[in-house]
Parts: structure tokens; sequence; C-alpha cells
């Protein structure tokens, strides 16, 4: 089934490929689930066994606890399909499907690309566990940072003094100045008498392998607590078969020459699926960017995010890949946040959001400039972005045939944007939905439901057609024949 809806959508590839514009495959089967089902598999699939004996998550911080009323992830997200956790066989049979994926793309273009999403890849409360202790762990430097008077700037600025570090450790009881001592003889640690948050995250790599129950201190209350909880034997297997899984599909996509895109989703599940891709960088970038990380820029936090993986990949020498967009889930984010009560993560306004695209957008195209092999995908709708985008690449010498920077739309989406820029030479991709047809209508109908926003793009692409109609008329070019 899925073999003949590769091959009926292969014409639809080739003549987006015959006008330049390339294909980013895009598992879109979404099941046909009633709301009160989704509320019921995700309460089940984010909460531990532990905590489900208890009949209590309250250790936990609330942003990384599900909550009945948000169990629908689909809710108010318009571009993005979502998964729900059934059980084990099915994240087996995810991995066959996107397997069978890589090969079809790979035949496709020389520049194939696959999304996939790491929810459908394992357990969700994995995801949320470790999101968790990432953001405690990421504070905790931040109030280090603030007792060495050094609050306010970028993370990538950020250094910790290594004797202060060492003395506030001590005095909160956390580890002797021997034991720390220890902790900071590191190849790469405190070798300039300074810590910042790329050293202090490979201390997480080793202490969290070294031992469980790293304690950092609670600030509110006092107590040192313990930064993992002890998982079941069954939910170590679980996290476990998850890498597995990633590693099967990293491996593959190397071997066929596929590039993987994994999309970024809700925050309470980003930071750690966003490590995750980061470890798959580490060990399959090597010799060039075939794993991309998504960065989504309505985050506050976005900047801080881009910057510290282009200075870590810098440093350990492996290939930056990023897709960069503003973010699919804002109503949902802001209402939860509102709700459950903790900080909007969401910048305040659409202009923020555009400014910090840009910013991160320029940081990356200044990495690229210098880099043979790092690239980045500018997956937007936005006519701005993409023209910021173009000046950008011509003031700094980046030329479209280098093919380090992309361009992405969604199909059916802003033809007015991708078509002229694929005939003018930019590597540009649509993200194609794709799987047997009963299946992807749930999601299909959800976007056109929820795409009534865009009506007013549509009306906007219907004037330029009608423009180009009149100037094709006049000057005798009714038909256009493709260029490659
Ligand atoms: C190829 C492709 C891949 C994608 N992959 C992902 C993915 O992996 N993960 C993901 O989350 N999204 C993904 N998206 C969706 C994307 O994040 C955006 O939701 C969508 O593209 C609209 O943004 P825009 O830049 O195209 O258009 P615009 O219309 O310029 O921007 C709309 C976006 O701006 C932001 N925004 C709007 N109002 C406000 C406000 N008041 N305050 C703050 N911010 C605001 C929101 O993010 C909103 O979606 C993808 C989109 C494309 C085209």
């Amino acid at each position: 089934m899925l073999d003949q809806c590769i091959w009926v959508l292969g014409s639809l590839i080739q003549r987006n490929r015959a006008f330049g514009v390339g294909s980013v495959l895009d598992y879109s089967v979404e099941e046909d689930l009633t709301t009160e089902e989704a509320e019921r598999k995700e309460m089940d699939s984010c909460t531990s066994a532990s905590e489900k004996e208890m009949g209590d998550t309250s250790r936990r911080e609330k942003k990384y606890r599900a909550h009945q009323g948000f169990g629908d992830r689909r809710g108010g997200v318009i571009s993005a399909r979502t998964y729900f956790y059934a059980d084990e066989a099915k994240c087996d049979q995810h991995v066959d499907t996107f397997l069978n994926c890589i090969k079809a793309s790979s035949g496709s273009s020389e520049d194939s690309f696959l999304a996939i999403k790491l929810t459908a890849l394992g357990r969700p409360q994995f995801l949320l566990q470790f999101s968790e202790v990432l953001q405690k762990w990421r504070r905790f430097f931040h109030q280090m940072a603030a007792e060495q008077g050094k609050a306010g700037l970028t993370l990538v600025e950020t250094k910790l003094e290594v004797k202060k570090l060492q003395e506030t450790l001590a005095s909160l009881g956390i580890a002797t100045k021997a034991e720390s001592q220890h902790w900071f003889t590191g190849e790469n640690l405190g070798v300039s008498g300074t810590v910042d948050l790329l050293d202090w995250n490979s201390l997480i790599d080793s202490r969290t392998k070294l031992s469980k129950l790293l304690l950092i201190p609670n600030m509110k209350s006092g107590q040192l607590e313990p930064l993992l909880s002890r998982f079941t034997e069954e939910e170590d297997l679980q996290m476990k078969r998850m890498l597995q899984r990633m590693d099967i599909l990293a491996k593959r996509a190397l071997e066929l020459e596929v590039r993987l895109m994994v999309d970024a989703e809700q925050t309470y599940f980003q930071p750690a699926i966003s490590r995750l891709t980061l470890e798959m960088q580490r060990k399959f970038n090597t010799e060039k960017a075939v794993i991309f990380n998504t960065f989504q820029c309505y985050l506050k936090e976005a900047y801080d995010n881009v910057t510290i993986d282009v200075e870590l990949s810098r440093r350990e020498g492996w290939h930056f890949g990023a897709k960069l967009v503003r973010g699919a889930y804002m109503e949902q984010e802001r209402v939860r946040a509102a709700q459950v009560g903790y900080e909007d993560p969401i910048n305040p306004s659409y202009e923020a959001t555009s400014e910090m695209y840009h910013r991160c957008l320029d940081y990356i195209l200044e990495e690229l400039r210098y880099s043979q092999e790092a690239k980045v995908m500018v997956a937007s709708h936005n006519e701005d972005t993409v023209k910021f985008t173009l000046r950008r690449m011509a003031e700094l010498g980046i030329h479209p045939s280098e093919n380090k920077v992309y361009f992405g739309q969604l199909l059916g989406m802003c033809d007015q944007i991708t078509f002229p820029l694929g005939q003018a030479g930019y590597p540009v991709c649509k993200y194609v939905p794709y799987g047997p047809v009963n299946e992807v209508l749930p999601y299909l109908a959800r976007r056109v439901q929820e795409n009534r926003g865009f009506m007013k793009r549509a009306k906007q692409e219907r004037n330029l057609l009608w423009k180009e109609f009149k100037r094709r008329a006049i000057t005798g070019s009714l038909f256009c024949y493709p260029s490659h």
C-alpha cells in the first residue's frame, strides 16, 4: 500500500523537480482519534510506572507533567501531524515505514530529505522527564552565573570561574572541593579556569552515565533533589529502544545519502528531542550534515539554542545542519502555560518572533560562510524572511549553487515563492505529506479546517497568478517549459 502511494507521489515529485523544486517526504498518517481517546493515550504514556503506583506526579515540575485538558496535542496546530503512543510494536512499525521512505527518497534526487518526529519513535514519558532534567540543569547554570555576577549575558558568552563554582557547589553541599576537582579535570573542562554551558553539558553526560543521582538544589525548598528519577527496568528498556530506533534510521540515511530532518515539537518535549538529535549529529555528521535539528524562533530561548549548538559543532568538529522555523504550536503553548501556571515560552509578539528568526538566521549564515559542509533550511512561507535570506546570502557571498542554504515550504502553499526560487537556481523543497490515502485524510482534513487563516494568502496568490497570466499573454509566452 505504502509502495503504491510512494509510486503515485513519484510523478508529483518528478514534476516539481523539473521546475527545480525538491521534496521532503513527511509521513502524515494520523490516527482518527476522538479527543477523549487522545487524552487517555497521552495521560497513560506520559506517566511513569512509579507515578501511577503512587497516584502522584507532583515531584515533576508542572510544565513537564501530562495534563488531561492538553492531552490532545492536535489542538490549534496547523501544519504538523501528531503521534500518540500506542505501544512499542507501533513504534517499530513507524521505523519500518521511515526505512521504506528513506529507500524511496534516496532515488528521487541528489539532495533527498526525510522528515521524522521523535514522538513516533518511543514513549513520550521519557521525552518529558529528560526535558525536565535538561531544563533544570540549564537553569542551575544560570543561577551559578547570577551568583558570579554574570546574569544577562547570552548563554554562549557566559563563562563561570571554576574556583568560585567549586566553592558554591561545596557550600550548597553538592560536592566537596575534592570531589568537584575531579569533575573539572576532563580534557575540555576548565582548561582556561572557566566553565561554559558546553563544558557544563558534558559534565551532565559523564555524571549521568556514572551516576543516576546527581543532586541539584531546589532553590525554593532549599532541598537537594535528584536530577533523574529512577526508571523501572521496562522504562529503561523503552528509553534504550527509542535511542536504538533513532540509530537505525540515521545509519540507513547515511548509507543511502538521505538527510534526516528531525521536526521540533512542544516545549515540554523539545529540550529532549533537540538533545537526542544533537547526539545523532555528533555521531553521524562527521563527513557531512546528514541529521538536521529544528529550531523554533518563536521561543524566547531560540538564539541561545542556535548559538550553543553552532559553537559545539565548531568545537567538536562535526557539521551543523538546521531547519529554522517560526513554530507551529503557539496557541496551545500559550494557553497551556497560562492555565497550568508557568512562564510563557513564546516571544511576546509576532514582530519579536520575526526579529528572533532573522537574528538566528544571520548567525547561521555567518557560520556557513566559513564552513564547507554546514547547512540550513529556511522553512517559512514569509516573503520578508525569504527576501532577507536572499539579501544576506548575496552580501555574505554565499552562492545558491553551493547548496548551503535551502528553502522549504509545505506542499500546496506559497507556490509563488517556491517555484521562482527553484527556477532561479536556489535549492528549494516542498514538504510532501504521504501515506495511504485513507490514513492521511484525517491529517489533511484537519489542515484544511485549520488553514482558514491562510485564505488571505490564497487571495494574494490568485492576484499574482492573474498578473502573471496578463504578463505572459502580452509577451506571447503563455506556456512555461521547465528549464531542468
Ligand atoms: C517546510 C516546513 C517545515 C516545518 N517544520 C516545523 C517543525 O518541525 N516544527 C514546528 O514547530 N513548525 C514547523 N513548521 C511550521 C512553522 O513553524 C510555522 O508554523 C509556519 O511555517 C508559519 O510560519 P511562517 O514563517 O511560514 O509564516 P508567518 O505567517 O510569517 O508566521 C506565522 C508564525 O509566526 C509566529 N507568530 C504569529 N503570531 C505571533 C505572536 N503574536 N507572537 C509570537 N509569535 C507569533 C508563529 O510561530 C506563527 O506560526 C514548518 C513549516 C515549514 C514550511
